[in-house]
Parts: C-alpha cells; sequence; structure tokens
C-alpha cells in the first residue's frame, strides 16, 4: 500500500507531500526524485507490477518544470534540497493505493 507523508524541514521550512523513497502500490511503484534546480522533492513513478512480476522503467527522469535531470534522493540522509539538513516525516496523510 501507497502513503504520502507530510515532509518538513525545521532549518528553513521547506514542506512537501511524498512518499519520500521507495513506495509501493496495488500495481504501480514510485521513488523520490530531487530536481537540483528547482530545489524540489518529487515521487515518481518508476516500474510497476503486473502478471510476470515488477518491471523497474531502466530511464532518467527529468522535471516537469525545469527540464533538468532529476536524482534519486538519498533516503538514508534525507537532505533538505533547500539547506541540506534532514527531512522530518510528519505523519501519514493519504494512503494512495
Ligand atoms: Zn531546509
Ligand atoms: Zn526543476
Amino acid at each position: 500500500m501507497g502513503q504520502i507523508s507530510k515532509w518538513e524541514c525545521k532549518k528553513c521550512g521547506y514542506s512537501v507531500n511524498m512518499s519520500g523513497g521507495h513506495d509501493r502500490g496495488f500495481i504501480a511503484v514510485t521513488n523520490t526524485f530531487q530536481c537540483t534546480n528547482c530545489k524540489k522533492l518529487m515521487d515518481i513513478s518508476v516500474g510497476k507490477y503486473d502478471e510476470d512480476g515488477y518491471h523497474e522503467d531502466e530511464r532518467n527522469y527529468y522535471c516537469k518544470t525545469c527540464n533538468n535531470k532529476l536524482e534519486v534522493w538519498d533516503v538514508r540522509k534525507k537532505p533538505c534540497p533547500h539547506c541540506g539538513k534532514p527531512m522530518i516525516k510528519q505523519g501519514c496523510l493519504i494512503l494512495w493505493d
């Protein structure tokens, strides 16, 4: 079951609603990416499950706003795209699947 949470940086106040790393719904799989140009985090669908199992899309992802190549977010350090301090999960908002 996929889960969107509110994440917040206590240092600069940046907040975003996202899964925060690999997440899996009934069919779709998402991962969290960051645009270093827009300084934004976003969940992107990276693959799906079907009868044959899991298929991950082997490709690069680009920012919809600026077309910059996106980087996979570091889920270990959880850096804020603005100030680099760790983002803190505030709680579950939506179960998306
Ligand atoms: Zn910050
Ligand atoms: Zn961008």
